[in-house]
């Protein structure tokens, strides 16, 4: 297909590296990007990191290319709704607009406080968004007299190493034993509580906060336990919501754990078919991985966005067959506390990790996830040039430990990871 009409929703990542793409492969008709955020598509990463630490300005992270590309932007209009049959996507302005292929990159938006009138109490701030980023820069700038940040997954471990930098006293809530455990564990997790506490952070693990309470601000938080923490900021960060609600009715496979889709990017209807002119990328998509036995996944890495967005595109344009299925491996990265931590593959499931490069006492270390006697994930702390020779054992499933061969090196001794089961997440 090189004419004709494609239509993106959420102007974002996903959704301008797959109009990117479309052009980059020779597609010359009409382009539309529908985004309801009134900004250009800007870069998340930043926001939780230099912006909040007031390095970056939150309108300095307008991502490179936004400008170059030929499209038409609908921004700060959202779409509504979804007329799967008619080939119409209606936006919320009235507008409905015809397309011969659709791209959904409607991402995720942070999981709110569950208690709707505690969550609107002022200075109670989740962050996903460049607002979001300006609006707490802003409470933190009025120099709160303790910020409480409510889960210690990557956002949450994020902010508190940004605003620990600002100066200010810090406290983190999470239920887990240990920060970013359900990425990497306790074992790993535990390592970054370390450094946490070193750099001054109040950490309260295994502890879960009820209320948030106070008259029109936040004041307090009360806790399971009965007891209470003083904050006048708080951080909600607990993790992410696929935004699919929008597309109630249209007869698709989506819910709040994301859009399905198959290996082509392209979205299921409520049989499991796939529809051939509507496809999803990044965040909001959910999609069988080849890799991991193709369960269902939905990643919420900016690797991903940008490489599904790609694949979708040529998807689109070639068709399911040509491109084959989609098999990055999964990748992230964090920066926080000093530590550069990055990551290949998936821990989910893993039975065992070992380090197998460098030390935790030293600072710098690369540990290896196995599952079952198979290689399955690699996480390196402060060693991000080490992973790379890790990606070939977790495609190839090689057996776990890893053998390193490394003279130098002692013997890996695998323990449990200490990921909490999935009831439990
Ligand atoms: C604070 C923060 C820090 C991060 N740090 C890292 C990191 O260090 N490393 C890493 O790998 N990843 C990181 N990520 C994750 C990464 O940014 C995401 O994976 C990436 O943004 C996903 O891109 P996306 O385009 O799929 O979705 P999104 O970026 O969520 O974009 C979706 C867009 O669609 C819009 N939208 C939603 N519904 C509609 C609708 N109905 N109509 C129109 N528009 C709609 C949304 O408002 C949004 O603009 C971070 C994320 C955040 C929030």
């Amino acid at each position: 297909m090189r004419d004709g009409t494609i239509v993106v929703a959420g102007a974002s990542l996903a959704g301008l590296r797959g109009a990117e793409a479309l052009r980059a492969h020779g597609f010359a008709g009409r382009l539309i990007l529908v985004g309801d955020e009134p900004h250009l598509a800007y870069d998340r990463p930043p926001l939780s990191k230099h912006v909040l630490t007031g390095e970056v300005a939150p309108g300095a992270t307008t991502l490179p290319g936004v400008g170059a590309l030929e499209a038409e932007w609908r921004l700060g209009v959202k779409a509504l709704g979804l007329d799967r049959a008619g080939r119409t996507l209606l936006l919320a302005d009235g507008e409905r607009l015809a397309f011969d292929r659709l791209l959904i990159a409607t991402g995720a938006r942070a999981r709110p406080w569950p208690a709707p009138e505690e969550a609107r109490l002022s200075g109670v701030h989740t962050l996903r968004s460049r607002d979001d980023a300006a609006s707490l820069a802003a409470g933190l700038a009025a120099r709160p007299r303790r910020v409480l940040i409510l889960g210690a997954g990557f956002i949450g471990c994020e902010a508190a190493s940004s605003i620990r930098a600002l100066g200010l006293p810090v406290t983190v809530v999470d239920p887990e034993p240990a920060p970013l455990a359900q990425a990497l564990g306790s074992v790993i997790g535990g390592f970054v509580a370390g450094r946490m506490e070193a750099a001054g952070v109040d950490v309260r693990l295994g502890a879960r906060v009820t209320h948030l309470e106070g008259d029109r601000a936040v004041r307090r938080a009360r806790l399971a336990d009965g007891g209470t923490i003083e904050a006048d900021l708080v951080v909600v960060a607990l993790g992410a919501v696929r935004n699919t609600g929008w597309l109630a009715g249209a007869g698709l496979r989506a819910d709040e754990g994301g859009l399905s889709s198959d290996g082509a990017c392209r979205a299921l209807d409520e049989a499991g078919r796939p529809d051939e002119a509507i496809f999803a990328a990044g965040d909001v998509a959910r999609f069988p991985h080849p890799l991991y036995g193709h369960r269902p996944v939905a990643l919420e890495h900016w690797g991903n966005a940008v490489a599904q967005g790609a694949h979708a595109a040529r998807a689109m344009l070639h068709g399911a067959d040509a491109v084959g299925a989609y098999a990055e491996l999964p990748a992230f990265w964090s920066s926080q506390f000093g530590l550069n931590i990055k990551s290949l593959g998936l821990t989910e499931g893993a039975d065992a990790v070992a380090i197998v490069q460098g030390s935790p006492r030293a600072g710098r270390f690369l540990a290896v996830y196995g599952r079952a006697g198979r290689t399955i994930a690699a996480v390196s702390v402060n060693a991000g040039r080490w992973l790379p020779a890790y990606e070939g054992p977790i495609r190839d499933g090689a057996p776990f430990p890893p053998i390193t061969g490394g003279a130098d090196q002692p013997d890996p001794e695998p323990v449990p990871p200490g990921l909490p089961s999935r009831e439990a997440a």
